[in-house]
């Protein structure tokens, strides 16, 4: 009977998962959503319409088949729906986590109108969680090898969702990786409130056990040069990310005390995950005033990663207003109830201190008239200016590309911004201008989302294999 109820979603109201009480969450460095419980899974996705032409799979970068998998969950049936949540999506239960599904699926989702949105991301993480505790596995045994092997340079999500379609199509896949774990900005960027760290490591034993081998540790340029990579591998995928910190060019950013957001933030997984090198690389927020600049997903995690080390207070300031800000709205709701105390229109002039950072000077903003792209620039307005009191400063105003000093060398042509182009509708799918190397995710398309970088490697392994002609 509860099959044929098509009136489920106003008789059952969207429904997030329980979060952790909050003075509990303020001090741990664990996901702060509780899972979904079997019945609420299921009365959550069968709240799904069910729509003909679903907005939902447009809008999520990777097409997901939302509504059908939304059915086999609200029908109990976990391992038909983890088959299905993988013949599209490398990391399921990472982009359940991380994605700003407010801004893609949910934000899509036909019921996002009065009725409240079907908790899509949710539901995908249980999906995958489930279906691992109940050991299932992708299956393999179809797959034919074809003798060819590819170098991968970085297990991020675009190396992963690279590696993903190759193995399934009977290509081994080497990737290689600097750091001593894979996930990339995953495992060494986004902090364990958002995504636990076991769920990469349980991911690499799946990815091992289907025929992907990592090698860690691994600097390519360094420790293995490309040359050699060339002439042992079939082709090569770059997945290397964006390393360069963008400095906000005002006096005293180099002042004792005022740090980039990455630092930051490797520094304390670096800790918990027992990585630490020397105690000194660890940046202690206990008892300070702390501020940190900008309004993205780093921001917020510096933010909610300062309140968790005990800061006495930690202020956000950004140059825009909230209804501009970049960052998951969710993220910012979390943040600001674990205290984050927010400072909308204010963008930083100066850090200012003597021997270190005491302050940071801003002026309040107002927004102008829309720029070429539609986006309305901050003005300042004069006479605005005041000091926020600060021990701390975290600069969080994203990355740009770091172009490896071999891309010349081997004709990787990079665009102006030092992008990588490799374009999606090339000959072959994310092929660079050096035929035998392909690339994806941040490095080409400028620092940008999870759920795009898996898209991007997944895509790229489609021109690799058709390249290979298996
Ligand atoms: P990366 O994840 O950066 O992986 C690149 C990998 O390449 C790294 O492991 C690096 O070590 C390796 N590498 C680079 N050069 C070499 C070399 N020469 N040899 C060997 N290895 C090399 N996105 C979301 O969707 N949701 C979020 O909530 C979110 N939060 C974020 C929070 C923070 C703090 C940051 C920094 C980013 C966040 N993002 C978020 C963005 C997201 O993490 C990235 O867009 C995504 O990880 C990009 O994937 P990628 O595979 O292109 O690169
Ligand atoms: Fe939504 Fe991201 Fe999952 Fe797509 S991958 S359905 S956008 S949570």
């Amino acid at each position: 009977e509860r099959l044929n109820n098509d009136f489920q979603f106003i008789e059952v109201g969207r429904k997030d998962p329980k979060k952790k009480l909050l003075r509990q969450r303020k001090k741990e460095f664990v996901e702060i959503y509780e899972p979904f419980k079997p019945a609420q899974a299921s009365d959550q996705a069968h709240r799904c319409l069910g729509c003909g032409n679903p907005y939902c799979e447009w809008k999520c970068p990777v097409h997901n088949y939302i509504p059908n998998w939304l059915k086999l969950v609200s029908e109990g049936n976990i391992l038909a729906a983890a088959e299905l949540a993988h013949q599209t999506n490398t990391l399921p239960e990472v982009c359940g986590r991380v994605c700003p599904q407010d801004r893609l699926c949910e934000g899509a989702c036909t019921l996002n109108d009065g009725f409240g949105a079907v908790t899509i991301g949710s539901v995908e993480k249980y999906i995958a969680d489930t279906a691992f505790a109940m050991g299932w596995r992708p299956d393999m045994s179809k797959v034919k090898p074809t003798g060819k092997k590819v170098a991968i340079i970085g297990a991020g999500p675009a190396g992963l969702g690279c590696a993903d379609i190759l193995v399934r199509n009977g290509v081994t896949p080497v990737v290689f990786d600097r750091n001593p774990e894979i996930g990339g900005l995953l495992t060494f960027g986004i902090p364990e409130f958002k995504l636990e760290k076991t769920v990469m490591s349980r991911r690499r034993e799946v990815f091992t056990g289907m025929g992907i081998e990592f090698r860690l540790n691994t600097e390519v340029g360094k420790d293995v040069s490309v040359d050699q990579l060339l002439a042992e591998y079939d082709a090569v995928f770059m997945g290397m990310g964006t390393y360069t910190y963008m400095k906000g060019g005002f006096p005293g950013e180099d002042l004792p005390g005022v740090y980039d957001a990455l630092d930051f933030l490797i520094a304390n997984v670096n800790r918990n995950l027992g990585f630490e090198r020397t105690p000194e690389d660890f940046i202690d927020m206990k008892g300070k005033k702390v501020v940190v600049l900008g309004g993205g997903d780093t921001a917020m995690d510096c933010n909610r990663t300062s309140i968790r080390q005990g800061a006495k207070s930690v202020t956000c300031a950004y140059r825009r207003d909230a209804a501009n800000m970049p960052g998951s709205r969710k993220e910012v709701k979390n943040a600001k109830e674990e205290g984050v105390k927010f400072l909308f229109n204010r963008q930083p002039i100066a850090i200012v201190g003597e021997d270190k950072v005491e302050g940071v000077k801003v002026v309040e903003t107002r927004l102008g008239e829309p720029d070429a792209r539609g986006r309305r620039s901050p003005e300042p307005i004069p006479g605005s200016e005041e000091i926020l009191p600060a021990d701390a400063v975290v600069i969080a105003f994203g990355f740009r590309p770091s172009p490896a000093p071999w891309f010349e060398q081997l004709g990787i042509q990079t665009d102006n911004q030092g992008r990588v182009v490799a374009p999606e509708m090339g000959e072959f799918k994310h092929q660079t201008s050096n035929p035998k190397i392909f690339a994806g995710g941040d490095m080409v398309r400028g620092s940008d989302l999870v759920v795009t970088a898996i898209f991007e490697g997944r895509q790229a392994a489609e021109g690799i294999l058709d390249y290979l002609g298996v």
